[in-house]
């Protein structure tokens, strides 16, 4: 938890701020998801990467400016000074171009694909809208996290950064959450992980995370409340375990239920 009630409580805000975002998005990408016809995806394609880039490039700059206000504030609740503003990153060519080729996957790529592999054209629409809204929501939710690990205004060798999760995070998410404040390099944000997390930074983000970060000057802080309690479940669910059982034995106790491959189930 950040050292003062405020802080916290901005941290707090401000999740929810970004999710707010990130869902008025979707509700556009769902509207204009109607300009690609899988019917016609040759020529429908273009004109809906043109109408959906920009929309993404603005709900981007949204989560930025959201991110840039709370650090501000937040820093100086932390600190008892007044922060300097933080920097507005800027929407570069090569973010939207990495935009275009998420949304090329997940959208017209991932419909031809289903289809080519037999499945009907109307599910494999609903799972390219899905899949869509996962990429798609990731890149939006990147402004935010593009200022909070900008090392200005803070001086980064003294900042450690805590994941703070969305109500609702997978596994893997509640894990790097459950590690606190303890951020320093790419390799312990997640990098080296897991494929599918995804984008340039200290952090990595997958598609339909909603997680966002809360920076601390003081590693000895106390954790935000849920990433105290992933804390707590590690520590019951993992003991005695190392590595890949570890993980397993969280991520079990965290979804509630046994999975694919679990001792648990071998023994039974
Ligand atoms: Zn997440």
């Amino acid at each position: 938890m950040a050292l003062t009630a405020r802080g916290a409580r901005l941290t707090r805000q401000h999740r929810q701020e970004q999710l707010s975002i990130r869902a008025r998005f979707l509700q556009e990408l769902l509207r204009l998801f109607g300009l690609l016809d899988p019917a016609r995806l040759d020529a429908t394609t273009e004109p809906w990467l043109t109408a959906m880039v920009p929309l993404l490039r603005q709900h981007w700059q949204r989560s930025a400016a959201a991110s840039a206000a709370y650090l501000a504030l937040f820093l100086e609740a932390e600190t008892g000074r007044p922060a300097p503003e933080p920097r507005l990153p800027r929407f570069t060519p090569e973010r939207a171009r990495a935009a275009q080729t998420s949304l090329l996957v997940t959208g017209p790529v991932k419909i031809r694909n289903l289809t080519q592999a037999g499945q009907p054209l109307a599910s494999a629409v609903r799972v390219a809208q899905s899949t869509v809204a996962g990429a798609a929501g990731r890149h939006v939710l990147d402004g935010g996290r593009a200022v909070l690990l900008d090392p200005e205004p803070l001086d980064r060798s003294g900042v450690r950064y805590a994941r703070v999760t969305d109500p609702d995070p997978c596994w893997f998410c509640a894990m790097m959450a459950s590690r606190g404040y303890v951020y320093l390099s790419e390799e312990s944000g997640g990098r080296e992980a897991s494929d599918r997390f995804a984008g340039p930074g200290m952090f990595k983000f997958h598609d339909y995370c909603g997680c966002t970060l809360e920076p601390t000057l003081d590693p000895d802080a106390p954790l935000p409340e849920d990433n105290a309690r992933f804390a707590d479940l590690w520590v019951t669910a993992t003991r005695g375990l190392h590595t890949d059982a570890a993980r397993r034995a969280f991520r079990r106790a965290l979804e509630g239920r046994p999975l694919p491959g679990d001792p648990i189930l071998a023994a039974a």
